[in-house]
């Protein structure tokens, strides 16, 4: 008689890690998160690191974990693109049956994927980390993440949940899907929105960063949130529009006022008005012309067929390509 084995095959979760000058933090989150991945029942790993053009000795570290560990795969882009490219690089690369994104600096701990692949488990294709608590940041961080979020909330059509950043698991499909939209400005979170299919969250605590210091600039951050809203949203380009009508229908009304100080007699003041309503007007229309730049800047950006990244180093197991393009 043939007894027939029990075991299911494992699955494997595939880890997805932007790297950015983050020397200090790589060597506490390499044990802590392959301890955590190791204690995942059922599940194999693999880490896919993206080394965003670092210049400490980031890469040499996660070239060393390679080294040592079949299951470590790093990924050195040829400059720093950016940490929404880094991550849909990896997601690009990552072969598992379910993708986890997750920062270097363990703010967001590795031990949460445990729960995030129990609701992959129970069907979900879309496990999103939701904060209940942001310990060590700004409070002009928080205020202005808050406005941001719910700015964003207004002006699109498509739910992206508030206080959730890119902390999250998706499906193998979900991750396919992705791959295929090949947008250069990115914002990842709306994009994982766009796609669909089931979707739930699970609430965690957010750490301070174990050590370093952000690398989002607030450079960074504002061309984030200027993706995150022309990405998905038309209305700013309306505002024009609206801004029009307000000024058109204000104007009437002056030209009332015009006529009776006209038939009074009064005729020569009127030099503060008309500055008011030059400058107002002057401000309007630049304002308009700044918003039609930002969307026919995104245009020119889309419309040129370069790539979104470009892979200078490729540390896979067993392949040693370099110089290549997605
Ligand atoms: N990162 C990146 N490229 C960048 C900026 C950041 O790959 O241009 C990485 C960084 O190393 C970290 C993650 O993205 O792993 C999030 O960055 P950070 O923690 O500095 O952002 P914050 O949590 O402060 O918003
Ligand atoms: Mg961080």
């Amino acid at each position: 008689m043939v007894s027939w084995s029990h075991t299911v095959a494992d699955r494997l979760v595939s880890l997805v890690v932007p790297v950015f000058n983050e020397s200090e933090v790589l060597g506490a989150f390499y044990d802590r998160a392959t301890r955590a991945l190791a204690a995942l029942d059922g599940m194999t790993y693999e880490i896919v690191f993206i080394d965003d053009g670092s210049s400490d000795d980031s890469y040499a570290q996660l070239a060393a974990f390679a080294a040592g560990n079949p299951r470590i795969r790093v990924l050195k882009l040829s400059r720093n693109f950016g940490h929404q490219i880094a991550i849909s690089a990896g997601i690009d690369y990552a072969k598992g049956d379910c993708v986890v994104i997750l920062d270097a600096d363990l703010q967001d701990p590795p031990e949460t994927v445990a729960a995030m692949v129990e609701q992959w488990r129970q069907g979900f294709d879309v496990v999103y980390g939701v904060r209940s608590d942001r310990a060590g940041e700004t409070p002009v961080k928080l205020v202005t993440a808050t406005l941001f979020y719910r700015l964003l909330g207004r002006l699109t059509n498509i739910y992206i949940p508030a206080n959730v950043g890119d902390f999250r698991l998706l499906s193998r499909r979900v991750a396919d899907q992705l791959k295929l939209l090949r947008e250069k400005d990115r914002f990842v979170r709306g994009l994982v929105s766009w796609v669909g299919f089931k979707q739930t969250s699970i609430t965690y605590k957010r750490d301070p960063r174990y050590a370093g210091t952000t690398k989002y600039s607030f450079r960074k951050m504002l061309k984030l949130s200027f993706d995150g809203i022309t990405s998905f949203s038309t209305m700013p380009l309306k505002l024009a529009t609206w801004t029009g009508y307000a000024s058109a229908i204000l104007a009437v009304l002056y030209l009332v006022s015009v006529l009776v100080q006209k038939l009074l007699g009064h005729t020569v003041d009127g030099w503060a008005t008309i500055m008011v309503a030059m400058l107002f007007l002057g401000s309007v229309q630049l304002i308009c012309l700044g918003i039609l730049g930002e969307y026919i800047g995104r245009l020119f950006n889309e419309v040129k067929p370069r790539p979104m990244y470009i892979i200078e180093e490729d540390l896979s197991s067993g392949s040693g390509t370099s110089q290549t393009t997605q």
